[in-house]
């Protein structure tokens, strides 16, 4: 399992890129962020560019993961990828319950909960996305929305299950749109999902980062990051660009 000690920055690239675009962009990626050693970086790439990510990454200070996993370990699932898959190309990571795949996929509440199980079994980072629609922030409910996306796990798996796990609170509205959670936004969320987790003062999980993703830039990554409650960012079009993701890495690498 990856001890994640520091803040923590995330490319989700989503559907993008191709071999001969990640050639250059890995490579761009990893010598710009070299000298960073205050933040701890991931890539989180397609599936079949897991080994592309693997050869470039190895030997910096950069781990790579997916975007998906499926909940069971082997058998008869046509086009899912298990965590042992992933294993095999020492990816560290992998993103469990991303809106855009909750929703266009109708991934529900119980399956997220075995992916993350699953990798926990094998001591792979699950990196679990959660948050509210606009819908429900404007009717006040995202603490509410938020917590049965949590509990849903902790009923099953006991609240330890999140030690060394990592959990991005994406609100629904922020991600793609350019609107990014004002940071008091961001802080009472990311606050109330720490409070929901470690439910006494003195019995905290142990190596959980809470982050913040939606709409994250290199304007707004100080204000975001900086919050002592945010451990870093997950970010999507951010890390499609090269010069950007560093610029992202760099100001969390200085806070
Ligand atoms: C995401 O896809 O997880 C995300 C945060 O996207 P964006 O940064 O593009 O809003």
């Amino acid at each position: 399992m990856t001890k994640l000690t520091k803040k923590v920055v995330i490319g989700n690239l989503k559907m993008n890129g191709s071999l001969h675009f990640n050639e250059k962009h890995f490579s761009d990626i990893k010598s710009g962020v070299n000298d960073f050693s205050d933040v701890d970086i991931g890539v989180c790439v397609p599936y079949p560019y897991l080994f592309q990510a693997q050869r470039i990454f190895q030997k910096s200070n950069i781990f790579w993961g997916s975007q998906n996993v499926a909940k069971d370990s082997d058998g008869p699932f046509t086009g899912e990828v298990s965590v042992s898959m992933l294993s095999d190309f020492n990816a560290k990571c992998a993103i469990v319950g991303h809106s855009e795949r909750s929703t266009a996929y109708c991934e529900s509440d119980e399956n997220i909960a075995l992916k993350f199980s699953a990798l926990k079994n094998k001591l792979m980072t699950p990196v679990l996305c959660v948050g509210e629609t606009l819908i429900e922030r404007e009717a006040g409910i995202m603490e509410r929305v938020v917590a049965s996306q949590i509990n849903t796990i902790r009923k099953n798996y006991g609240k330890n299950i999140f030690a060394d796990s990592i959990i991005s609170y994406e609100p629904i509205w922020a991600i793609g749109t350019d609107l990014a959670a004002s940071p008091d936004q961001a802080d009472h969320m990311c606050s109330f999902i720490r409070g929901l987790i470690n439910d006494t003062e003195n019995n905290n999980v142990e190596g959980l980062k809470i982050i913040y993703g939606g709409s994250v830039n290199s304007k707004n990554a100080l204000q975001l990051c900086g919050l002592e409650s945010v451990d870093g960012a997950l970010i999507g079009r951010g890390s499609l660009n090269a010069e950007e993701f560093i610029k992202i890495c760099q100001i969390v690498n200085s806070i």
